[in-house]
Protein backbone atom coordinates (compact mmCIF):
# COMPACT_ATOMS: atom_id res chain seq x y z
CA UNK A 1 0.00 0.00 0.00
CA UNK A 2 1.19 3.46 -1.24
CA UNK A 3 2.15 5.63 1.69
CA UNK A 4 -0.33 8.71 1.84
CA UNK A 5 0.89 12.07 0.87
CA UNK A 6 1.83 14.67 3.14
CA UNK A 7 2.07 18.56 1.60
CA UNK A 8 5.14 20.72 3.56
CA UNK A 9 2.37 23.28 3.21
CA UNK A 10 -1.32 23.65 2.87
CA UNK A 11 -2.63 26.93 2.10
CA UNK A 12 -6.42 27.70 2.86
CA UNK A 13 -7.53 30.49 1.11
CA UNK A 14 -7.02 32.77 -2.27
CA UNK A 15 -6.86 35.80 -1.82
CA UNK A 16 -3.69 38.11 -2.23
CA UNK A 17 -2.23 36.23 0.67
CA UNK A 18 -3.18 32.79 0.03
CA UNK A 19 -1.56 33.02 -3.61
CA UNK A 20 1.22 35.00 -2.58
CA UNK A 21 2.18 32.49 0.40
CA UNK A 22 1.96 29.95 -2.69
CA UNK A 23 4.34 31.73 -5.00
CA UNK A 24 6.85 31.59 -2.19
CA UNK A 25 6.26 28.48 -0.88
CA UNK A 26 6.57 26.75 -3.92
CA UNK A 27 9.59 28.66 -5.43
CA UNK A 28 11.67 27.98 -2.34
CA UNK A 29 10.81 23.93 -3.31
CA UNK A 30 7.86 23.51 -0.97
CA UNK A 31 4.94 20.79 -1.48
CA UNK A 32 2.14 23.01 -2.13
CA UNK A 33 -1.25 22.82 -2.10
CA UNK A 34 -3.71 25.36 -2.26
CA UNK A 35 -7.23 25.22 -0.79
CA UNK A 36 -8.82 27.98 -3.59
CA UNK A 37 -12.32 27.49 -2.32
CA UNK A 38 -15.48 27.68 -4.36
CA UNK A 39 -15.65 30.81 -4.45
CA UNK A 40 -11.64 31.50 -5.74
CA UNK A 41 -9.98 34.93 -5.35
CA UNK A 42 -11.22 36.31 -2.15
CA UNK A 43 -12.85 39.75 -2.41
CA UNK A 44 -10.96 41.30 -5.00
CA UNK A 45 -13.12 39.01 -6.94
CA UNK A 46 -15.61 41.70 -5.99
CA UNK A 47 -13.50 44.66 -6.74
CA UNK A 48 -13.85 46.55 -10.16
CA UNK A 49 -10.69 48.69 -10.63
CA UNK A 50 -7.72 48.11 -8.19
CA UNK A 51 -5.93 51.40 -8.62
CA UNK A 52 -3.31 50.78 -5.26
CA UNK A 53 -1.60 47.81 -5.89
CA UNK A 54 2.22 48.61 -7.44
CA UNK A 55 3.06 47.47 -10.63
CA UNK A 56 -0.25 47.67 -12.48
CA UNK A 57 0.36 51.55 -13.33
CA UNK A 58 -3.44 52.08 -15.32
CA UNK A 59 -4.66 50.12 -12.50
CA UNK A 60 -6.74 46.42 -12.97
CA UNK A 61 -9.72 44.38 -12.49
CA UNK A 62 -10.13 42.46 -9.54
CA UNK A 63 -10.70 39.08 -11.17
CA UNK A 64 -8.03 40.10 -13.81
CA UNK A 65 -5.47 40.58 -10.95
CA UNK A 66 -6.32 37.36 -8.93
CA UNK A 67 -5.39 35.26 -12.73
CA UNK A 68 -2.28 36.81 -12.29
CA UNK A 69 -1.85 35.43 -8.80
CA UNK A 70 -2.93 31.95 -9.60
CA UNK A 71 -1.06 31.40 -12.47
CA UNK A 72 2.30 32.86 -11.12
CA UNK A 73 1.91 31.01 -7.89
CA UNK A 74 0.96 27.87 -10.27
CA UNK A 75 4.51 28.11 -12.65
CA UNK A 76 5.84 27.16 -9.62
CA UNK A 77 4.78 24.05 -8.98
CA UNK A 78 1.87 24.53 -6.29
CA UNK A 79 -1.33 22.62 -6.53
CA UNK A 80 -4.58 24.22 -6.99
CA UNK A 81 -7.96 22.53 -5.26
CA UNK A 82 -10.68 24.55 -6.21
CA UNK A 83 -12.50 23.43 -2.93
CA UNK A 84 -13.70 24.75 0.22
CA UNK A 85 -12.20 23.07 3.55
CA UNK A 86 -14.77 21.65 5.52
CA UNK A 87 -12.96 20.84 8.96
CA UNK A 88 -9.53 20.60 10.14
CA UNK A 89 -7.79 18.74 13.00
CA UNK A 90 -4.55 20.89 13.58
CA UNK A 91 -3.95 19.37 17.18
CA UNK A 92 -1.10 17.10 16.26
CA UNK A 93 0.78 16.82 12.91
CA UNK A 94 0.45 16.20 10.24
CA UNK A 95 -2.42 17.87 10.29
CA UNK A 96 -5.40 16.61 8.79
CA UNK A 97 -7.99 18.90 6.34
CA UNK A 98 -11.31 17.71 5.15
CA UNK A 99 -12.60 19.25 0.92
CA UNK A 100 -16.15 19.52 1.35
CA UNK A 101 -18.05 16.07 0.51
CA UNK A 102 -14.96 14.28 1.55
CA UNK A 103 -13.79 11.32 4.00
CA UNK A 104 -10.44 11.07 3.58
CA UNK A 105 -7.96 14.25 5.41
CA UNK A 106 -5.41 16.04 3.14
CA UNK A 107 -2.08 15.47 5.81
CA UNK A 108 -0.01 18.68 5.56
CA UNK A 109 3.26 19.39 7.60
CA UNK A 110 2.31 22.93 8.14
CA UNK A 111 -0.73 25.10 7.70
CA UNK A 112 -1.23 28.76 6.03
CA UNK A 113 -4.71 30.02 6.92
CA UNK A 114 -5.17 32.52 4.86
CA UNK A 115 -9.40 32.83 4.50
CA UNK A 116 -10.17 36.44 4.03
CA UNK A 117 -12.85 38.57 5.25
CA UNK A 118 -16.42 38.75 4.40
CA UNK A 119 -18.94 41.41 4.52
CA UNK A 120 -20.46 42.40 7.36
CA UNK A 121 -24.60 42.11 7.71
CA UNK A 122 -26.52 44.77 9.66
CA UNK A 123 -28.50 42.22 10.95
CA UNK A 124 -32.22 43.54 10.41
CA UNK A 125 -34.57 41.76 9.62
CA UNK A 126 -35.62 42.50 6.77
CA UNK A 127 -32.22 42.52 5.61
CA UNK A 128 -32.43 38.77 5.72
CA UNK A 129 -35.83 38.22 4.35
CA UNK A 130 -34.59 40.02 1.07
CA UNK A 131 -31.40 39.21 0.54
CA UNK A 132 -30.97 38.17 -3.29
CA UNK A 133 -34.23 40.39 -3.91
CA UNK A 134 -33.37 43.39 -3.64
CA UNK A 135 -30.55 43.45 -0.86
CA UNK A 136 -26.95 42.98 -1.35
CA UNK A 137 -23.48 43.27 0.19
CA UNK A 138 -21.77 43.77 -3.46
CA UNK A 139 -22.59 46.41 -5.71
CA UNK A 140 -19.69 44.59 -8.38
CA UNK A 141 -22.06 41.78 -8.13
CA UNK A 142 -25.44 42.91 -7.93
CA UNK A 143 -25.60 46.91 -9.51
CA UNK A 144 -26.30 45.70 -12.89
CA UNK A 145 -29.96 44.90 -11.79
CA UNK A 146 -30.63 48.24 -10.32
CA UNK A 147 -30.78 50.43 -13.92
CA UNK A 148 -32.47 53.38 -13.05
CA UNK A 149 -33.54 52.59 -9.80
CA UNK A 150 -32.99 54.46 -6.71
CA UNK A 151 -30.71 52.41 -4.17
CA UNK A 152 -29.74 52.90 -0.40
CA UNK A 153 -25.75 52.22 0.77
CA UNK A 154 -24.99 51.78 4.02
CA UNK A 155 -21.81 52.86 6.04
CA UNK A 156 -19.40 55.56 6.06
CA UNK A 157 -15.86 53.54 5.23
CA UNK A 158 -14.02 52.96 1.74
CA UNK A 159 -15.96 50.67 0.75
CA UNK A 160 -19.31 52.34 1.00
CA UNK A 161 -17.83 55.27 -0.91
CA UNK A 162 -16.55 52.28 -3.69
CA UNK A 163 -19.77 50.48 -4.20
CA UNK A 164 -21.95 54.19 -4.04
CA UNK A 165 -19.61 55.01 -7.02
CA UNK A 166 -20.07 51.57 -8.33
CA UNK A 167 -23.87 51.99 -8.40
CA UNK A 168 -23.95 55.07 -10.24
CA UNK A 169 -23.03 53.64 -13.23
CA UNK A 170 -26.45 51.92 -13.24
CA UNK A 171 -28.66 53.86 -10.69
CA UNK A 172 -30.28 57.14 -11.11
CA UNK A 173 -30.01 57.81 -7.58
CA UNK A 174 -27.72 56.32 -4.84
CA UNK A 175 -28.25 57.31 -0.74
CA UNK A 176 -25.61 56.86 1.19
CA UNK A 177 -26.87 56.10 4.95
CA UNK A 178 -24.46 56.64 7.71
CA UNK A 179 -24.62 56.85 11.70
CA UNK A 180 -22.48 59.33 12.23
CA UNK A 181 -21.46 62.80 11.04
CA UNK A 182 -17.99 62.27 10.42
CA UNK A 183 -16.49 59.43 8.18
CA UNK A 184 -14.37 57.18 7.99
CA UNK A 185 -13.60 56.84 4.71
CA UNK A 186 -10.29 58.42 3.19
CA UNK A 187 -10.34 62.28 1.81
CA UNK A 188 -9.99 60.87 -2.08
CA UNK A 189 -12.99 58.72 -1.95
CA UNK A 190 -15.00 60.81 0.17
CA UNK A 191 -14.52 63.85 -1.98
CA UNK A 192 -15.39 61.86 -5.48
CA UNK A 193 -18.40 60.50 -3.80
CA UNK A 194 -19.39 64.28 -2.89
CA UNK A 195 -18.14 65.08 -6.27
CA UNK A 196 -21.35 62.63 -7.90
CA UNK A 197 -24.38 64.42 -8.83
CA UNK A 198 -26.21 60.67 -8.23
CA UNK A 199 -24.95 60.87 -4.67
CA UNK A 200 -26.73 62.47 -1.81
CA UNK A 201 -25.43 61.81 1.80
CA UNK A 202 -27.66 61.23 4.59
CA UNK A 203 -25.78 61.32 8.12
CA UNK A 204 -26.81 60.64 11.69
CA UNK A 205 -29.15 58.39 10.66
CA UNK A 206 -30.13 54.49 11.64
CA UNK A 207 -31.12 51.94 9.33
CA UNK A 208 -34.20 50.62 11.57
CA UNK A 209 -34.94 47.44 8.78
CA UNK A 210 -35.76 47.39 5.43
CA UNK A 211 -38.84 47.02 4.12
CA UNK A 212 -40.90 45.12 1.17
CA UNK A 213 -42.26 41.84 1.07
CA UNK A 214 -41.25 39.82 -2.18
CA UNK A 215 -38.36 42.80 -3.21
CA UNK A 216 -36.83 45.71 -1.61
CA UNK A 217 -39.80 48.67 -1.81
CA UNK A 218 -37.77 51.26 1.04
CA UNK A 219 -35.93 51.28 4.48
CA UNK A 220 -36.77 52.64 7.87
CA UNK A 221 -34.29 55.41 9.05
CA UNK A 222 -34.13 56.97 12.54
CA UNK A 223 -32.24 60.51 12.88
CA UNK A 224 -29.85 59.90 16.23
CA UNK A 225 -29.99 63.38 16.69
CA UNK A 226 -33.94 63.86 16.79
CA UNK A 227 -34.87 60.74 17.24
CA UNK A 228 -37.87 61.04 14.28
CA UNK A 229 -38.37 58.08 12.04
CA UNK A 230 -38.97 58.08 8.44
CA UNK A 231 -39.38 55.37 5.61
CA UNK A 232 -37.48 56.22 2.38
CA UNK A 233 -38.60 54.65 -0.63
CA UNK A 234 -35.86 52.68 -2.43
CA UNK A 235 -35.42 49.91 -5.05
CA UNK A 236 -31.86 48.55 -3.26
CA UNK A 237 -30.12 48.06 -0.56
CA UNK A 238 -26.17 47.46 0.06
CA UNK A 239 -24.81 46.77 3.00
CA UNK A 240 -20.87 48.21 3.33
CA UNK A 241 -20.33 48.28 6.95
CA UNK A 242 -17.19 46.18 6.89
CA UNK A 243 -15.96 43.14 7.44
CA UNK A 244 -15.60 40.14 9.40
CA UNK A 245 -12.48 37.25 9.33
CA UNK A 246 -13.70 34.37 7.83
CA UNK A 247 -12.62 31.92 10.94
CA UNK A 248 -15.19 30.04 12.19
CA UNK A 249 -13.62 26.59 10.90
CA UNK A 250 -10.97 27.45 13.05
CA UNK A 251 -12.59 28.06 16.16
CA UNK A 252 -11.13 26.29 19.57
CA UNK A 253 -8.34 24.89 17.42
CA UNK A 254 -6.34 28.76 17.02
CA UNK A 255 -6.26 31.33 19.13
CA UNK A 256 -8.33 34.66 17.98
CA UNK A 257 -9.15 37.73 19.65
CA UNK A 258 -13.20 38.97 20.17
CA UNK A 259 -14.04 39.16 17.37
CA UNK A 260 -12.37 36.39 15.87
CA UNK A 261 -9.02 37.51 14.01
CA UNK A 262 -6.70 35.33 14.61
CA UNK A 263 -3.78 35.80 17.01
CA UNK A 264 -0.08 35.55 15.46
CA UNK A 265 2.60 34.75 18.28
CA UNK A 266 5.64 34.20 16.79
CA UNK A 267 6.08 36.12 13.42
CA UNK A 268 3.30 34.82 11.46
CA UNK A 269 2.89 31.61 13.28
CA UNK A 270 -0.33 31.13 15.73
CA UNK A 271 -0.41 29.83 18.82
CA UNK A 272 -0.01 25.99 17.40
CA UNK A 273 3.84 25.79 16.19
CA UNK A 274 3.25 24.99 12.48
CA UNK A 275 -0.13 26.62 11.77
CA UNK A 276 0.58 30.34 10.34
CA UNK A 277 -1.64 33.12 9.31
CA UNK A 278 -2.13 35.47 7.08
CA UNK A 279 -3.80 38.31 5.15
CA UNK A 280 -7.22 39.83 6.50
CA UNK A 281 -7.85 36.78 8.97
CA UNK A 282 -4.91 38.40 11.08
CA UNK A 283 -5.21 41.69 9.98
CA UNK A 284 -8.06 44.65 11.10
CA UNK A 285 -5.98 47.52 10.51
CA UNK A 286 -4.68 47.56 6.90
CA UNK A 287 -6.72 45.33 5.09
CA UNK A 288 -5.24 46.15 1.70
CA UNK A 289 -4.21 43.92 -0.99
CA UNK A 290 -0.60 44.76 -1.18
CA UNK A 291 -0.56 43.96 2.81
CA UNK A 292 -1.91 40.44 2.28
CA UNK A 293 0.18 39.85 -0.17
CA UNK A 294 3.18 40.73 1.63
CA UNK A 295 1.47 38.98 4.57
CA UNK A 296 1.52 35.89 2.08
CA UNK A 297 4.81 36.13 1.50
CA UNK A 298 6.25 36.03 5.45
CA UNK A 299 3.62 33.08 6.17
CA UNK A 300 5.46 31.10 3.82
CA UNK A 301 9.54 32.73 4.79
CA UNK A 302 8.17 31.92 8.36
CA UNK A 303 6.56 28.12 7.51
CA UNK A 304 10.32 27.42 5.35
CA UNK A 305 12.76 28.60 8.40
CA UNK A 306 10.23 26.94 10.42
CA UNK A 307 10.12 23.49 8.76
CA UNK A 308 13.95 23.60 8.28
CA UNK A 309 14.28 24.22 12.29
CA UNK A 310 12.34 20.90 12.65
CA UNK A 311 14.89 19.53 9.74
CA UNK A 312 11.82 18.91 7.74
CA UNK A 313 13.04 21.03 4.81
CA UNK A 314 15.98 19.40 3.49
CA UNK A 315 14.78 20.27 -0.08
CA UNK A 316 13.70 23.32 0.45
CA UNK A 317 15.37 26.53 -0.32
CA UNK A 318 15.12 29.72 1.93
CA UNK A 319 13.19 32.05 -0.67
CA UNK A 320 14.14 35.27 1.18
CA UNK A 321 18.11 34.47 0.79
CA UNK A 322 19.92 35.34 -2.17
CA UNK A 323 23.10 33.88 -2.92
CA UNK A 324 25.65 33.97 -5.99
CA UNK A 325 25.30 29.91 -6.36
CA UNK A 326 21.65 30.43 -6.81
CA UNK A 327 22.00 32.82 -9.14
CA UNK A 328 24.78 31.38 -11.35
CA UNK A 329 23.02 27.56 -11.27
CA UNK A 330 19.97 30.14 -12.78
CA UNK A 331 17.46 30.22 -10.43
CA UNK A 332 17.30 33.20 -9.57
CA UNK A 333 17.48 35.14 -12.92
CA UNK A 334 15.47 38.06 -12.71
CA UNK A 335 12.65 38.95 -10.17
CA UNK A 336 10.58 35.95 -10.33
CA UNK A 337 9.03 36.65 -6.99
CA UNK A 338 6.97 39.74 -7.72
CA UNK A 339 3.23 39.79 -8.07
CA UNK A 340 1.93 42.00 -10.27
CA UNK A 341 4.91 41.94 -12.53
P1 LIG B 1 -14.48 50.54 7.77
O1 LIG B 1 -13.45 51.52 7.36
O2 LIG B 1 -14.34 49.84 9.07
O3 LIG B 1 -15.87 51.30 7.73
C1 LIG B 1 -17.07 50.67 8.13
C2 LIG B 1 -18.18 51.71 8.16
O4 LIG B 1 -19.41 51.07 8.44
C3 LIG B 1 -17.94 52.77 9.23
O5 LIG B 1 -18.30 54.03 8.73
C4 LIG B 1 -18.90 52.33 10.35
O6 LIG B 1 -19.46 53.40 11.07
C5 LIG B 1 -20.01 51.66 9.58
N1 LIG B 1 -20.65 50.62 10.38
C6 LIG B 1 -20.07 49.56 11.01
N2 LIG B 1 -20.99 48.79 11.62
C7 LIG B 1 -22.19 49.40 11.40
C8 LIG B 1 -23.51 49.08 11.77
N3 LIG B 1 -23.81 47.99 12.50
N4 LIG B 1 -24.49 49.91 11.37
C9 LIG B 1 -24.21 50.99 10.60
N5 LIG B 1 -22.97 51.34 10.21
C10 LIG B 1 -21.96 50.54 10.60
O7 LIG B 1 -14.63 49.37 6.68
P2 LIG B 1 -14.46 49.43 5.10
O8 LIG B 1 -15.14 50.60 4.54
O9 LIG B 1 -14.87 48.09 4.62
O10 LIG B 1 -12.89 49.59 4.88
C11 LIG B 1 -11.98 48.65 5.44
C12 LIG B 1 -10.56 48.92 4.96
O11 LIG B 1 -10.43 48.64 3.57
C13 LIG B 1 -10.12 50.37 5.14
O12 LIG B 1 -8.77 50.37 5.48
C14 LIG B 1 -10.33 50.95 3.77
O13 LIG B 1 -9.50 52.07 3.53
C15 LIG B 1 -9.99 49.79 2.86
N6 LIG B 1 -10.70 49.91 1.58
C16 LIG B 1 -10.10 50.64 0.59
C17 LIG B 1 -10.75 50.80 -0.64
C18 LIG B 1 -10.09 51.61 -1.72
O14 LIG B 1 -9.11 52.29 -1.46
N7 LIG B 1 -10.54 51.54 -2.96
C19 LIG B 1 -12.01 50.25 -0.85
C20 LIG B 1 -12.60 49.53 0.19
C21 LIG B 1 -11.95 49.38 1.41
P3 LIG B 1 -18.60 54.23 12.13
O15 LIG B 1 -17.72 55.10 11.30
O16 LIG B 1 -19.63 54.98 12.90
O17 LIG B 1 -17.88 53.22 12.96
Amino acid sequence: MSEKKIYDTAIIGSGPAGYTAALYASRANLETLVFQGFESGGQLMLTSEVENYPGYKDGVAGPDMMDDFEAQAARFGAEMRPDNVERVDLSERPFKLWAEGEEEPVLANTVIIATGAKARWLGLPGEQHLMGRGVSGCATCDGFFFKDKRVAVVGGGDTAMEEALFLTRYASEVIILHRRGEFRASKIMLDRASKNPKITFITDTVVEDVLGESSVEGVRVKNSKTGVVRELAVDGFFAAIGHEPATLLFKGQVEMDADGYIIQREHAMTNVPGVFAAGDVSDRRYRQAVTAAGDGCRAAIDVERWLDEQGEADHAEDPAIWTEDRETEGVITSTQNYLGS
